[in-house]
């Protein structure tokens, strides 16, 4: 089922954020299903910033979660400069301070947790529907091939191992065809709404 909260949840959880001392878990407004219209990815990244300092991760208009909570895109899905010249650049690349920690965007089972070329230490998660999603560059891996893991888990620290000029991570997100896709499309958010949550 898709997760999709109603303006009425959005209203009660900014309503709770704004009493302030009430705890807006993850799952809040996931278990409205109305027929009132979808609320814009907009006022959704909106609720996700307000929430965002609550929660120990931070869920987007999807029900996945930002895989880290400070952070600036030092290099968009696409991006076609610098050191992804000539070859563009099969992910997005969110750069915070070393060692911040990196949540799994999704749930799935680890199917790569180690060593990943170019992409330095790498963990690997596989989804139900069988996207895989890439976190590369990590100074710290915290999780082993077969572990299943949930949204919001920990699941390594921010480095720069691998092909990497500073301490980022790096974000992928391929299809069932194993064919890189717009991660941040992926997550339900658009690039100036994750450039504004990462804030
Ligand atoms: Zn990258």
């Amino acid at each position: 089922m898709k997760h999709t909260p109603s303006r009425a949840t959005i209203g009660t959880a900014l309503s709770a954020v704004a009493l302030g001392g009430l705890i807006v878990g993850s799952t809040a407004g996931v278990a409205a299903a109305d027929n009132t219209a979808a609320p814009s990815s907009a006022e959704l990244a909106a609720v996700v910033t307000e929430i965002s300092g609550q929660t120990a991760s931070t869920e987007t208009a999807n029900g996945m979660e930002i895989p880290m909570k400070a952070f600036e895109v030092s290099a968009p899905y696409g991006d076609n400069t610098g050191a992804h010249a000539g070859r563009g650049h099969d992910g997005v690349d969110l750069a915070g301070p070393m060692g911040a920690k990196i949540y799994s965007a999704t749930p799935g089972k680890v199917i790569h947790a180690g060593d990943g070329g170019g992409y330095g230490n790498l963990v690997k998660v596989r989804t139900d529907d069988g996207h895989v999603i890439l976190y590369g560059h990590l100074s710290k891996i915290l999780v082993k091939k077969g572990d299943k893991v949930a949204a919001g888990d920990l699941i390594g620290k921010e480095g720069s191992t691998g092909h990497s000029t500073g301490p980022h991570l790096h974000f992928e997100v391929r299809n069932a065809k194993d064919k890189p896709i717009d991660p941040v499309k992926y997550l339900g958010l658009t690039q100036k709404e994750l450039a504004e949550v990462g804030r």
